[in-house]
């Protein structure tokens, strides 16, 4: 589709990137058929190829008011659209200078602003976001529903982290609300690549990745909060003592693959934030990678085999197109994953849609515990704390990420055949 730039965006960044997107939609519609909003509302205007149409509208002068940005708002940003379009049409890049066009051009109601700034304020900042989790934990009996749901079960005390280095070090990152809700992820992670030989070191000054104040359109917050943890990351990378950022939460690593653009324009920044996008990964394909110096026959296998429904989080299947399968990899240590169904359909989580959007939330996690248990599994699991937690709180069946069920294995063999002697 052409798109007649009205004078104000004639020459912006802005409005060339969303002419350059809508120039590759015909318009076909296909993406309509496995966008979640689209499915449950049946509006055009909630589908993809009606958000495009109200954002070219946009950008081409025509004036928009709160119902067009209620249509922009009630987008997952799942990007399943991106993974079925036939023509390439980079709808999450256009939805991104959308919203903030809309933000500037749509003033929110006050009782709105309050929430998405609180939002901004305490998630995306770790050290508020542990001390409001911690009096939330607390007082939890007391809460309403609707907030009990947002705290998961406090997780367990996990075992010990190794104390050991290797010569080999990757650094994970931590995030802002993962610490606090799902500690055990990163303690997970790093005792499989203990168990590897890879020392997975945090960096404490690093922390939110920037995808929460990205995702509410504050664009220089986000670039704030990467330019932080470059920063904090940097001395490793420069040094080449860390050969790799690892993420275990899926919505992080897209983040952190995304710095390369965020950051294009500043000339202090530009070359390590692509160099910083260039060595992120997620644990699954650093997995992957590392189990093909591992011999087959020697790999740990689990005493007590589950039937697995893995939820592939929108962001690792269709923003990082992530190419390790959770699937095979549970299959490698004696598990078995069942099929699901809708797979490609988000569970309503998506940051802080939980928050802002919550009847549309919840009925698509309604319909995706009921999609995940077709094959009757002993369990769920997912690549993303927030996909965690949003499932955890209804599924009426245990939930881990993925890697904390190899990390049981792990820790299983070193009971009987050490991964020390595997790994010889
Ligand atoms: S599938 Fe792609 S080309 Fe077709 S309408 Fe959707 S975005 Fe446009
Ligand atoms: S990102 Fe997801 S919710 Fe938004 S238009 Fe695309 S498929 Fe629909």
């Amino acid at each position: 589709m052409q798109t007649v730039l009205s004078e104000e965006f004639i020459g912006t960044a802005e409005g060339e990137k969303a002419k350059e997107v809508i120039a590759n939609c015909v318009h076909c519609g296909f993406c309509n058929a496995t966008c979640p909003t689209y499915q449950i509302l049946g509006d055009e205007l909630d589908g993809p190829r009606g958000r495009i149409y109200l954002m070219k509208e946009m950008f081409e002068g025509k004036p928009v008011s709160e119902i067009t940005q209620q249509h922009l708002d009630r987008c997952l940003t799942c990007r399943a659209c991106e993974t079925t379009c036939p023509s390439g049409v980079k709808y999450s890049e256009l939805v991104d200078v959308g919203r903030r066009v809309m933000e500037r051009k749509v003033e929110r109601p006050l009782t709105e602003r309050v929430k998405r700034w609180g939002l901004k304020e305490m998630v995306a900042r770790p050290a508020v976001f542990s001390r409001a989790a911690a009096v939330g934990y607390t007082l939890k009996p007391l809460l309403p529903q609707s907030l009990k749901e947002l705290l998961p079960d406090r997780p367990a005390k996990g075992r010990a982290e190794p104390t050991r280095t290797h010569a080999r070090i990757m650094l994970v990152l931590d995030g802002c609300v993962q610490p606090s809700l799902t500690p055990q992820t990163n303690s997970a992670a790093i005792r499989v690549l203990d168990a590897l030989g890879i020392t997975l070191k945090r960096v404490p000054r690093a922390g939110c990745c920037g995808a929460v104040r990205h995702h509410l359109n504050d664009l220089e917050g986000a670039k704030t909060d990467a330019r932080r943890n470059i920063d904090a990351w940097w001395p490793f990378i420069q040094s080449d003592q860390a050969e790799a950022i690892v993420s275990t939460a899926s919505g992080c690593g897209v983040q952190l693959e995304h710095y390369a653009d965020l950051l294009a324009d500043d000339p202090d920044y530009a070359e390590k934030a692509q160099k910083i996008a260039g060595l992120s990964l997620d644990i699954s394909l650093i997995l992957q990678n590392e189990l093909l110096a591992v011999d087959a026959r020697t790999l740990p296998q689990t005493s007590s085999p589950l039937k697995i429904a893995v939820q592939e989080p929108c962001s690792f299947q269709h923003a990082l197109r992530n190419k390790a399968s959770i699937s095979a990899l549970l299959t490698r240590f004696g598990h078995t994953p069942v099929p699901v169904r809708d797979g490609h359909l988000c569970c309503g989580s998506a940051g802080t849609y939980s928050v802002l959007q919550p009847e549309l939330s919840e009925q698509l996690r309604t319909n995706k515990i009921e999609a995940l248990q077709v094959s009757s599994p002993d369990m769920i699991v997912t690549a993303n704390v927030g996909c965690y937690g949003h499932l955890a709180a209804k599924a009426p069946i245990p939930i881990k990420h993925w890697i904390e069920v190899v990390d049981d294995i792990f820790s299983e063999s070193e009971t009987g055949a050490s991964l020390q002697k595997l790994e010889a």
